[in-house]
């Protein structure tokens, strides 16, 4: 592991600044991989690793700074449940730990430094120096990552039968006898204009 004033400089640099949702992210990444036991997240054990974010916000690219874990590598997953906690699965070890970060660490942050004047400032210097057990809470948990999932995964590609783009990861679907991609079988995001 980096020194923490390293990973902050790093994170900065990553996110474009630097800001209390960033500093939470740090501990809470150095955290869950101390729970897991892992100690060279970008070198001997960057294979092992995957990571699952509940919020898209500041703190999600933090965790990919330490972690090393990166949507386009497949192993930062996003699960859009708008909550500040993140799950670290150990692929190797088949274990996972979930670490949320206690509702009661803002409060803290104020009590500790009610001088500083924005909430940002004061959460920034508190999320620095509180212990973990004051920030955070941990659970073990059970992931099941299905094989398409993870990373390196190796699967034919398919081709849409109505809008011929190309499909990796087994993310087709059969409609009609038909191989569809998500968006023509009716998930689409976008509306062409
Ligand atoms: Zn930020
Ligand atoms: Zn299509």
């Amino acid at each position: 592991m980096k020194r923490f004033e390293e990973y902050v400089s790093l994170a900065e640099q990553a996110h474009g600044h630097i800001c209390a949702g960033q500093i939470l992210g740090l501990r809470m990444a150095i955290y869950g991989l101390r729970l897991l036991g892992l100690d060279d997240p970008e070198g001997r054990d960057r294979k092992r690793l995957v990571t699952f974010v509940e919020i898209d916000r500041c703190m999600t690219d933090a965790i990919a700074v330490v972690t090393g874990c990166r949507l386009g590598k497949r192993a930062l997953k996003f699960r859009d449940f708008g909550k500040v906690a993140a799950t670290f699965c150990d692929l190797q070890a088949d274990r996972a730990v979930r670490v949320r970060a206690r509702e009661s660490a803002r409060q803290r942050a104020k009590e500790m430094y009610p001088e500083l004047e924005s909430p940002n400032r004061q959460q920034m210097q508190a999320y620095r120096e509180l212990p973990e057990e004051d920030l955070f809470d941990s659970q073990w948990v059970r992931v099941e990552i299905a094989p398409e999932d993870l990373p390196g995964y190796k699967a034919s590609r398919a081709v849409c039968a109505d809008c011929g783009e190309g499909i990796s990861f087994g993310r087709e679907t059969a409609v009609d006898g038909r191989t569809l991609c998500r968006a023509c079988a009716g998930g689409r995001y976008y509306d062409v204009v």
